[in-house]
Order: C-alpha cells, then structure tokens, then sequence
C-alpha cells in the first residue's frame, strides 16, 4: 500500500493511490489520532555581532536556558515525539514576553529569534494533527537573556549610588557657594566698613594735626623771631635754640604720624614730576649740616652723577631722606655721615641711587632682617628712643615709588641705606605734575623792599581763623604794613572788595568761606584779580596746592612759619610785582623789547590784561582830553575812584594820572615818528594844555626834548 495523502476535488483529505491517481481506501482512514507531545530537540545561539558565526547548541536545564545579551540571536528546534506523526503535524508557537499572539509555523518545526532584548521569556509550542483542532497542551521553555554588565541590577544599584553622591556633592558645592558667597558679602561689607572707619580716622588725623601744628606755628614763629634778635645774650639764646630744636622734633613726629597713617590707609599716590633731584638732595644734606650740632660728626654731600633729572615724587623722596638722615644723626655719636646721589647700570637697566652712610653703632644681624617692621625698634646698648615706624615708612614708600631699599651694617662700623630709583621709570599710572618748586633760596630772600601806596605804607590783609595766628601776624607785621584782618573767607572777601589790600595771606581751612574760594572770588573779580594770594596750610599736600594754583593762589606757606619767612616771601611777590609793572609800562624802543613786554603780559591774569587794555584804550580813544582823571575813567570803567587807583597802582606801579601821562607820551613819540605834524599840533592831539607842558613832560620821561630825540632820529 501506498501511504500517500491525497486530496480530493473539495479538499477532502483521502489515501492511497495507485500508478499516480488518487482513490479513496476505507482501509485508510485515519481515526481522531491522539497527538504525541512536542519536546524542544534544541536550541541554538549565535554571536549577535558575527553575523557568519556557526552557533551553538545551549544546554536546557529544567526547562530553562540562559544566554548572554551577546547571544541572544537563536534557533529553537521542536518535533512531536512520535515520529510517524510527523508528516501530519502543525506547530504553533508564542513567545511571551514578546506578546501573547500563538504563530501557526505549519509543518516548520524550527524558530529563529534575533537581537531579543534581555529579559524574561516564556516560549510555548503546541502541535496538532493536520485538519484537527489545536489543543491546549503545550511545551515550555524559560529563556533568560542576561543583560549586559552595565544593566545589571548592581550596575544600576552603583548608578544609583552614583547619582545620589553627585546629587549629594552638587547640593554640598552650592551650600558652600552660597556660605562663601555669603561670607564674601560680609566681609565685603566688613571692608568697606573697615574702609570707612579708616577714612574717619585718616580724617580725624589730619584733623589734629592740623590742630597741632596751629599752636606749633605760634611756638616756632615767635622762637623764629627771637633767635634773629641780635640783642638776645648766648644763654637766652641758646635755651631758645633747644626750646625751638624740641618744638621742630615734635613737628617732625606729628608729620610722621601723619605720614605714616597716609601710607597705611593706603591713601597716598604717587604724584611725580620731572625735575632736578641733585638739587633735592643738596637741599636736604644741607639742612642736615646745618642743623648738625655735634662736632664729632661730619655731613657729607656727594652728587656724582650727571644724569639728575627723572621722574621722582617730591613728597616720597623727601620723606625717606629726612628718616634716613635723622636715624644717621641718631646713632653716629661720631665720624661721618655721607649722603650720595649716583647713577650706574645694571643689566642694561639705568638706577639712580641715594644712599646714606654712617660711620656708627651699625645693626646686629637680628636686628638687620627687623628692621623695615612696623614698631620694631633694636635692642643693642646704644638704642635710642623712637617710635620704630621710621624705616617701615620709608619702606612702604619706597614700594609705592617702584623703588628699593637696602641696607648694609656691621656693628660698630655703621651702616649704609641705599635706594633705588629705576631712572627712566616714567610712572605712567602715576599723577603727573609741574608743580612750582619753592626753594630755600628764596624763602631765605631777606631783602625788605618798601612799596608805597598813596597812604604810604602797603595793605596786606590776614584771613585766618585763628585768633592767635592773626595776632600773630598783625604783630610782626604792623609795623611795616597797614594790616587788615578777617576771621574767614566771606569778611575777607568783603575786606578786599573794599579796600584793594596790596596782598591777602589766607589760611585754606576756614569756616563760611574756605581759602580756595576767596582765592578764587578774588581772582575772577576784575576789582582785585591782581592781588596776590599766598595760602597758608596746615597740611604739607600737592593736592591742597594743586587746587589752590588752580584757583589763582600766587605761593604757599605751609605751617608753621615763621614770621620771617612770610616776610621774606611777601617781598618776594611785590617785588615780581614791581618788575613786571616796570616791564608792561615802559615804552619799547627794539623790537626784543616789546617781545619782553609781551611776555610779561602774558604772566598777567587774564581779568588784568584785559582791564589794562580797557584802561588805555579809555585813554587813547580820548586822547585830546585835557583833564582826563580818575573820576572821569572810574565812570566808564564802572569802578569806583579807590578801587581803580589802587588797581592801576597794584598792576603798573604808578598812579592813574602818571598812567594816562605815560599812554599819552607814547601815542606823542609816535606822532613825533611819523613825521607829519608839528609839536604844537602833537600836544593839542595828545591833550597837553602848552607845546611848553608837553615838551616838559617829554623830557621827563625820555630824558631829552622833543627837538634833540628829533635831530638824533635824523642822524
Ligand atoms: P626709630 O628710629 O623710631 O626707632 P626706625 O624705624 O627709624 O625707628 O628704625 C628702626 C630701628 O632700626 C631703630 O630702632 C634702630 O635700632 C635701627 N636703625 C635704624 N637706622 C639705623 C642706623 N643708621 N644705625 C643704627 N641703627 C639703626
């Protein structure tokens, strides 16, 4: 028989069949059979990543296998365990974990899954006999596919912890930022409260210095003024020596102070200039030599270099020399004492030295690395008092200079200071200034020189609030000058408006009215631009002078002073003054002449120049005029009588009469130079009563006649 399944027309399923052709055998008939059960035969893995790999067989154990996230491409082989039935069967399959949806494969008994996503997976296959029914009995296989490493639940269990401990460092970070952020607030609040309270009492410093040296300019004044009287006996004079030498050391210790809390606040600049500093140290060593009472010990001052002229801060320079040359004087009992001035090279770098050397008790090696500390002091045998802010002065000031400083000492030998300057170190973050230098020189000009007003003697008026300091004044001074005084700014600014004093000396700080402002009323006013005005300050400052030229101040007198020096200075101004007017009234006869006139109108305040021009051309537009007088050019000035006299007089030195005398003689030579008219013509133009009058006043002022200037010009 043959076993063949055959259909027929409609499908129905019969056996049998004989030379190719199909025909029904009852025989054959295949009762309701009972379908074996599927058993998996095997299950096969491939390497995800090879596609060409050759598989292999996974072991099933209890119905489970597991593979790697690596192998989860594989092959699932079935077969009903009855193998006749083979022919006849079809499979089912579902895999959950994927879906629930049972897939018909037909009589194909093997499954291929690929890339499975690790997990758990339940696959379940059933098989039923061709044209039955499926059935509910199925066979079951567990597949695991392991995740990877890194998804492993320890894995994840370390992200976890990982990203708690991140969390937990990122909230850490910003509570500290914030902690920071908020301590940084505090102590920015805590500086600027610092800073504040510094600035209080930098206030309060400068304050009570002022204070001090007020009644410190009337102890050194007045000693100033006694030592200078011959009539004193040795003794007296040497006790007032020693009172005057003690008030000048207490000066120096409150400017120290002063100095000192500058630095340290940090409120001093640099200001720098371009000048001379040869001159400087030869300025100071002198001091020092003069002041030098001990026999035993020799000053010396060394310029050697040629190259002097840099950029330095007048202040700065000042300050360290002074402590360097006190604490030279201070421990040399005897020998020498050298302050030199050099310049030399180093690594193609230009220095300019000072140094100060001493022949004296030297420093210890302890003390040697002590000594530029705040309030040290050294603790040899032959210490003297101090404060010990000395050298940490000019330590911090030789910082702020972009300078260095040195020193060398051997005990019982002495010591050298040296600092170091960079010469062409132009200090572009600096102030740079053209400060007007007062020297000694000057201030030491005793000459008295007498100027006579038409009362006789000069006005000069004192604002001061200090009732001693204007005592003071009046009292060395009333002899020589009509003296007028105010308590402050607004009653001298009346003072002067009214009485046109030949100088105002004015204190700068002031209540009502401070010295910059009267200075500067005074000199934007045409009535009494031209008086000078010297400023007298407590504080030695560039910045006190500097807002002091730019209101027109003329000098500076720091206090204390003494009278003397006032004097000295007061004649000084006059007699520029003097000079100057000589210069703007004459009459040119050369060209370089009238050149030097210019220039000397150019040194006038602008309010002066052009009032000067009013005044003349008032006096050449009327010419003719026989009686031109004070009243009649006060009216078209718009002054009044006193004031435009002692303007004209404070200005040219002459009095208004002899001014309009001198611009009509003027405009007569010119006359004369042009040849075109006749002398008696030429006084009735320029307003002389008589050709008689005029040729007078011709020779008065150029010391021959009319006629003989005339023959001499034809010559
Ligand atoms: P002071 O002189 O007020 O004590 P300084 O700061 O000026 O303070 O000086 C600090 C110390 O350095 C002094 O106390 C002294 O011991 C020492 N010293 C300074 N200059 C000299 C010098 N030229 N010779 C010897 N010792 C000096």
């Amino acid at each position: 028989m043959d076993g063949a399944v055959c259909k027929d027309d409609n499908g129905n399923l019969f056996f049998g069949s004989q030379n190719g052709a199909c025909y029904f055998n009852p025989e054959h008939i295949i009762e309701n059979v009972q379908i074996a059960p599927v058993k998996i035969t095997n299950i096969k893995s491939y390497d995800n990543s090879n596609p060409s790999s050759k598989g292999t067989i996974v072991p099933i154990t209890n119905n489970k296998v597991e593979l790697s996230h690596q192998n989860s491409t594989f092959t699932i082989s079935f077969s009903v365990m009855d193998f006749s039935q083979t022919p006849q069967v079809e499979y089912a399959y579902t895999m959950e974990g994927l879906g629930k949806t049972w897939f018909e494969t037909g009589d194909e008994n093997r499954i291929t899954f690929r890339n499975l996503e690790p997990g758990e997976y339940t696959f379940k296959v059933k098989a039923k006999m061709r044209n039955q029914p499926w059935g509910n009995k199925f066979t079951s296989l567990q597949i695991i596919i392991a995740p990877p490493i890194w998804l492993t639940w320890y894995a994840k269990l370390l992200y976890a912890i990982l990203i708690i401990l991140i969390l937990f460092g990122i909230l850490r970070f910003y509570k500290r930022k914030l902690a920071l952020e908020s301590r940084l607030n505090l102590e920015h609040h805590q500086h600027e409260n610092d800073q504040k309270l510094n600035n209080e009492r930098l206030r309060f410093y400068t304050n009570i210095t002022h204070e001090l040296r007020t009644p410190l300019t009337l102890i050194l004044g007045p000693l100033e003024d006694l030592l200078a009287d011959k009539t004193l006996s040795p003794r007296q004079a040497n006790k007032i020596s020693i009172i005057r030498d003690s008030a000048n050391r207490l000066l120096n210790l409150i400017n120290q102070i002063l100095e000192f809390r500058k630095t340290e606040t940090e409120n001093r600049k640099l200001k720098v200039g371009y000048h001379n500093l040869a001159l400087l140290v030869q300025e100071i060593g002198i001091k020092y030599k003069e002041l030098n009472q001990n026999a035993e010990v020799n000053i010396h001052i060394q310029v050697d270099t040629q190259d002097t002229k840099l950029y330095y801060d007048h202040e700065i320079i000042t300050i360290i020399i002074d402590n360097l040359m006190s604490n030279a004087v201070k421990y040399t009992p005897k020998g020498d004492i050298t302050l030199t001035l050099a310049s030399n090279e180093e690594n193609g770098v230009k220095y300019t030295t000072i140094s100060v050397e001493d022949t004296g008790h030297g420093i210890s090696k302890e003390s040697l690395n002590h000594i530029f500390e705040r309030y040290y002091q050294g603790k040899g045998k032959y210490q003297a008092s101090g404060s010990g802010i000395g050298l940490a002065l000019v330590k911090s000031l030789a910082d702020l200079h972009q300078a260095t400083i040195e020193v060398e000492s051997e005990v019982e030998k002495g010591s050298k200071f040296t600092l170091k300057l960079i010469t062409e170190n132009t200090y572009p973050n600096a102030e740079h200034q053209v400060v007007k230098e007062v020297h000694k020189s000057e201030e030491n000009n005793e000459q008295t020189i007498s100027i006579e007003t038409e009362d006789g003697k000069p006005i000069i008026l004192i604002v001061e609030d200090n009732r001693d300091i204007r005592e003071y004044v009046r009292s060395s001074f009333e002899e020589m000058y009509e003296v007028l005084t105010a308590a402050d700014g607004k009653e001298g600014w009346d003072i002067a408006q009214n009485q046109i004093p030949n100088i105002i000396i004015s204190d700068i700080m002031m209540p009502v009215m401070d010295g910059i402002e009267l200075c500067r009323h005074i000199k934007e006013d045409m009535r009494t631009s031209h008086i000078p005005v010297i400023l007298l300050t407590a504080k030695d400052t560039l910045q006190d002078k500097e807002e002091g030229y730019a209101a027109g101040a003329d000098s500076f007198i720091t206090k204390p002073f003494s009278a003397r020096l006032l004097n000295s200075r007061i004649n000084n101004i006059l007699e520029n003054r003097r000079k100057t007017a000589g210069v703007i009234t004459s009459i040119p006869e050369t060209e370089s002449e009238q050149e030097n006139i210019e220039n000397e109108r150019k040194n006038l305040n602008k309010l002066d120049q052009e009032f000067l021009d009013k005044v003349t051309a008032i006096i050449e537009e009327n010419l003719c005029m026989e009686k031109m007088d004070v009243a009649f050019i006060a009216d078209k000035m718009c002054m009044s009588h006193s004031t435009l006299y002692r303007k004209i007089k404070g200005l040219t030195e002459m009095t208004v009469n002899e001014y309009v005398r001198k611009i009509k003689m003027k405009k007569g030579m010119e006359l004369i130079n042009e040849g075109k008219y006749s002398l008696a013509e030429i006084s009735d133009l320029t307003g002389f009563s008589s050709v008689a009058y005029f040729r007078q006043c011709f020779k008065d002022e150029y010391g021959m006649a009319p006629t003989e200037y005339l023959k001499r010009k034809q010559n």
